[in-house]
C-alpha cells in the first residue's frame, strides 16, 4: 500500500464474457437479482432492467437444480434480446449445481465455506469452467467459514483470508487464472482488514487476481448507502478493488447510480503527501490514535484541532498530515463538499471513513452549506456509526436479498426501522433467509430471518427463538422479544 499517492493495485485481467475487469480494465460495478431464478421471466427482465441502469455484470443465486437449470434459459433470452450483459451464478452449497451453471454463465461465484478443498471438488469445477472459458469468484463471507478455519483462526479477517487463500492456492496448482476474489462482512472494519490482509496474502505469493469489493447487508436508503461508501470507498482510496457491488435492501437497478458515483469518484486522485511517520500506521490493526470522544463537527470543543483537506487526494491528505502530529490532539477532519445531500453523504462517506476506520480521526466536519445543518449533523453521525467510531442509531444489518427471499423485505425493514430506530446501540439484522441469513447477520443482537413464503423466525444473537411465524405477526413479537430481554425503551 502507497501512504503517499493513489496507484492502483496491479492486477491481472479476468474475462467474464463480453466484460472483462482487472488489468487495465476499468473498476466494474454489478449487481445481482432478487426474482426467483427459476421464474425465469421475471429474472430475464430484472436482469434487463440493471443492464439498462449501466451494470455490465448481473449476479443470479442458484441454490438448486431448478435453479441451476433456468440460468441456461436466462442467458439464452437475454441474448436473444441484445443484451451482452455477463451473467454470473451465486452458488453458496451444492458443487453439483457450480458444475451444472457453469454449463451455461460467464462466472460462477462458489463460497469457500461450503467447499471441500481435498477430494478434487474444485479440481472438477475448474476443469469444466476452462473448457467454457467461464471465470470463478472465490466469495468469503464473514460468518459462513469452513470449520476447519474457525477453529483454527476464528471468523476473523485472517481466517477469512486463509479460507480464500487455500482455494487461490488450488487454482494456482491447476494453472487456472481466471479468478476473482472477495471478503465481504457487514463490520466495514473487519470488510477493510480482510481485503488489506488478502492483499498483503497474494502479494507475498505472487499472485495478482482482481479484487471484487462489497459491504455485505448494508440495509437500505442513506444509512444503506453511506455504509457501502465507508467500506467500498476506504479501499478504492488505495487502489485496492477491481469490481464493486453495493448492495442495498432496495430494487437492484438502484444499486448501479450509487456504485457508479462511487467509481467515479475515486477516478483523479492526483496529488502527493510526503508521510515523515509510516511506522506510526498499520493497515490491518486498528489503533486509535487518542481515546477522545468522537464527534460531529458541531460537538467539537476547544481541545480538538481540525485538519482540512483540500486536494484530489483527500484521504492520503489527511492521513500523511495526521501521521506527522507530534502532538496527541485529536482531530476532526473536514472538507469541503458540493452536490446534493445525497451526493455530499456518499463521497464524504468514501472520503473520511478509512480515516475513522483506521483510528486516526476523531470526528468529521463535511463543510456543505447548501444543505441544513440539522441534516448535515446526521450525515456526520451515520458516517461515524457507519465507520464504527461511534454508534448514535440502531444499526440495522439488512441482507439486499436474492432469489431465496420469500417475504417482502423492503417493507419489513421499513416497518422495522419505523418502529425500531431509537434503540441506540441495539443491533437488528433483517435477513431474506434462513439458509445464510443468521450465519451473516454477524454480530446483531435481534434477527428477523425469512423462514419460508411469508414466514419469519426470530433470533436473539445466533438462538433462534420463534420459528416459521406468519409475517403480520413478527414484528409485534419481534418488539415482545426485545422487551422481554430488557432491551426494550419507550420512544421520547
Ligand atoms: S441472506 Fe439474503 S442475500 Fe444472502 S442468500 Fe439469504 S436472501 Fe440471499
Amino acid at each position: 500500500m502507497d501512504l503517499t499517492r493513489y496507484k492502483r493495485r496491479t492486477s491481472h485481467e479476468v474475462k467474464i464474457g463480453a466484460t472483462a475487469i482487472g488489468g487495465n480494465c476499468p473498476i466494474a460495478v454489478q449487481s445481482m437479482t432478487n426474482t426467483a431464478t427459476a421464474d425465469v421471466e421475471a429474472s430475464v427482465a430484472q436482469v434487463e432492467r440493471i443492464a439498462d441502469a449501466g451494470a455490465p455484470i448481473v449476479r443470479l443465486t442458484a441454490q438448486g437444480k431448478r435453479e441451476g437449470e433456468a440460468l441456461r434459459d436466462i442467458v439464452a433470452a437475454v441474448r436473444e434480446d441484445g443484451y451482452a450483459t455477463a451473467i454470473v451464478a451465486d452458488i453458496h452449497f451444492v458443487p453439483e449445481i457450480a458444475s451444472i451453471a457453469a454449463e451455461s454463465v460467464d462466472k460462477v461465484r462458489i463460497n469457500p465455506g461450503n467447499y471441500r478443498t481435498s477430494g478434487g471438488e474444485l479440481e472438477a469445477l475448474i476443469d469444466k469452467c476452462r473448457k467454457r472459458g467461464v471465470a470463478l469468484r472465490i466469495g468469503v463471507n464473514h460468518g459462513s467459514l469452513a470449520r476447519h478455519i474457525v477453529d483454527r483462526l476464528g471468523d476473523t479477517p485472517a481466517g477469512m483470508v486463509e479460507s480464500a487463500m487455500e482455494f487461490l492456492r488450488i487454482c494456482v496448482g491447476e494453472n487456472f487464472d481466471q479468478v476473482v476474489v472477495s471478503m465481504k462482512s457487514s463490520n466495514t472494519r473487519v470488510m477493510v482488514q480482510a481485503y488489506r490482509l488478502l492483499v498483503e496474502a497474494m502479494e507475498r505469493e505472487g499472485m495478482t487476481f482482481p479484487i471484487h469489493l462489497g459491504v455485505t447487508e448494508a440495509g437500505n436508503g442513506i444509512e444503506g448507502r453511506i455504509k457501502s461508501a465507508v467500506g467500498i470507498g476506504a479501499l478504492l482510496a488505495d487502489g485496492i478493488g477491481d469490481t464493486i457491488r453495493v448492495s442495498l435492501t432496495e430494487a437492484p437497478e438502484s444499486e448501479v447510480p450509487v456504485a457508479e458515483m462511487l467509481v467515479e469518484h475515486f477516478q483523479n486522485r492526483e496529488g502527493e503527501f510526503e508521510v515523515l511517520h509510516p511506522e506510526r500506521y498499520s493497515p490491518t490493526e486498528y489503533r486509535r490514535r487518542t481515546a477522545a470522544p468522537i464527534v460531529a463537527h458541531s460537538e467539537m470543543t476547544d481541545d480538538y484541532v481540525v485538519v482540512e483537506a483540500v486536494s484530489c487526494n483527500p484521504t492520503a491528505e489527511w492521513r500523511a498530515a495526521i501521521l506527522d502530529r507530534e502532538d496527541a490532539a485529536p482531530v476532526v477532519i473536514r472538507r469541503h463538499y458540493d452536490g446534493s445531500k445525497g451526493e455530499v453523504a456518499l463521497r464524504a462517506a468514501a472520503d473520511m471513513g478509512q480515516l475513522l476506520l483506521d483510528g486516526l480521526a476523531d470526528g468529521v466536519w463535511i463543510d456543505a452549506p447548501q444543505i441544513a445543518e440539522a441534516e448535515l449533523h446526521e450525515v456526520e453521525l451515520m458516517i461515524l456509526q457507519a465507520s464504527r467510531a461511534r454508534f448514535s442509531h440502531t444499526e440495522y444489518i439488512a441482507c439486499p436479498s436474492c432469489g431465496r427471499t420469500l417475504y417482502d423485505i423492503e417493507q419489513a425493514l421499513a416497518d422495522i426501522k419505523a418502529r425500531t430506530s431509537h434503540l441506540k446501540g441495539l443491533k437488528i439484522g433483517v435477513m431474506g433467509c434462513i439458509v445464510n441469513g443468521p450465519g451473516e447477520m454477524a454480530d446483531a443482537d435481534y434477527g428477523y430471518v425469512g423462514a419460508g413464503a411469508g414466514r419469519i423466525s426470530l433470533y436473539k444473537g445466533k438462538q433462534c427463538i420463534e420459528r416459521n411465524i406468519p409475517q403480520e405477526e413478527a414484528l409485534d413479537r419481534l418488539i415482545e422479544l426485545i422487551k422481554t430481554n430488557g432491551d426494550w425503551r419507550e420512544n421520547e
